[in-house]
């Protein structure tokens, strides 16, 4: 007979084992880039909020209104009784920053990209993705019982590969991608992917979690500078400074989705104070060009200086800067490390990345200042030296 018992203290010890448990941690936020934890100030590496806006005044007073307004919570899904005349104005904002005729928000990015992939998969479909998408596309492709492969990491030879040998004539083929990797920092080629899929009669959608906010027209992203993307989903929780998703598409695809994916029908819609944070991030993040120039000017620095100190941080041209070590144990050592010099840096081992490739994932923000980033590199420095002696 099973015994869950058993079963489960078998899962953890494997994990355990492998210096792969994870745990908790509380932590409450000091400001944009510092938090406290156990008693102690750190300066934080880890959180997406890349611009800061998670405690900008705008977006808390802009929350406030909407509770004083609506309430604290939306009560039904947005089919049902939920639907807040706010979203029209959201989605409105949303359709025209980022060049398409409709847009549709959703209460995660997760669920979001999990379901719509199910929904489309109803129309017969196969998917072609890239191994690095996060895990809620993979997962997505992978229950949605559609045919599917996934190609090398930006390897459009190999996506070519794939498609000849794997598309059949009776479906459409989706090709999925990131265009800013959120493990690595490097960018999807939406030209060329934009290219070959109108050449060879496929379809594309693009996650826009990690670039919302940072990197296009008014911050909004790499996709509304191409033509021919056919599905574009974005993330209010990073960038953004709040909570919730969105997709950017045609109101043909919008009027599907509301009535064929599960992720928007059957789940509460979101809480007036998140859709205010929304709404006013919509109307500050176009302004902030000069926040955004200064996060990529700290990002060229920092990348210049952890490679000058023989760190490999792969092929990161953005905010999000991986530290390659490799071994698990390694990682969690130079975290530690850290750790006791007040950084605040996670560790990020496999699953969530390949085999032998375990990191730090730095993430910086528009509130982190030059002496911040000489903080780290100093520490990475010491490491290093202390780990070759
Ligand atoms: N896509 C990518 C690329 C992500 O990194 C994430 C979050 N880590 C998501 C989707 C999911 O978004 P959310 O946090 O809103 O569920």
């Amino acid at each position: 007979m099973l015994d869950l018992t058993t079963d489960l203290t078998a899962a953890i010890a494997e994990r355990k084992q492998h210096e792969r448990f994870r745990q908790l941690k509380n932590v409450a936020p000091v400001n944009a880039v510092e938090i406290s934890w156990d008693g102690k100030t750190y300066l934080n590496f880890s959180s997406n909020d890349y611009l800061g806006l998670s405690q900008h005044p705008l977006l808390k007073e802009r929350a406030i209104e909407f509770i004083n307004r609506y309430g604290v919570g939306s009560g039904a899904s947005r089919l049902v009784s939920g639907n807040n005349e706010a979203y029209d104005v959201i989605e409105d904002k949303l359709a025209k920053l980022k060049g398409t005729e409709a847009a549709l928000v959703f209460s995660t990015g997760y669920q979001l990209n999990l379901t719509v992939l199910i929904a489309l998969a109803e129309l017969e479909v196969s998917f072609f993705c890239d191994r690095l998408s996060h895990n809620s596309i993979l997962t997505g492709v992978s229950f949605s019982q559609a045919k599917f492969a996934r190609f090398k990491h930006n390897d459009l030879a190999d996506l070519e590969e794939k498609l000849a040998s794997f598309r059949t004539k009776a479906t459409t083929g989706w090709i999925l991608t990131e265009s800013l990797f959120g493990m690595d920092g490097d960018f999807a080629d939406l030209a060329r992917l934009v290219s070959l899929s109108q050449r060879v009669g496929t379809k594309l959608f693009v996650d826009e979690a990690h670039a919302t906010g940072v990197f296009g027209e008014n911050g909004m992203g790499l996709a509304s500078q191409h033509k021919g993307i056919d599905l574009i989903m974005g993330t209010f929780g990073k960038g953004l400074g709040s909570f919730g998703a969105y997709i950017a598409c045609s109101k043909q695809m919008r009027d599907y989705l509301i009535n064929f994916c599960s992720g928007f029908i059957y789940t509460t819609a979101l809480p007036p104070p998140v859709l205010g944070a929304i709404d006013a991030a919509l109307e500050i993040v176009p302004t902030m060009s000069k926040e955004r120039k200064h996060l990529l000017a700290l990002a060229e620095h920092a990348q210049t200086e952890i490679k000058s100190l023989g760190f490999d941080v792969g092929l990161s041209a953005s905010q999000i800067i991986p530290v390659i070590i490799g071994k698990d144990l390694q990682v969690t050592s130079l975290a530690q490390y850290l750790a006791d010099s007040n950084i605040f840096v996670s560790a990020i081992r496999p699953p969530t990345v390949p085999d032998g490739t375990a990191r730090l994932r730095l993430s910086l923000s528009a509130q982190h200042t030059e002496a911040h980033i000489e903080k780290l590199i100093k520490a990475l420095k010491q490491w290093r030296a202390a780990s070759k002696s």
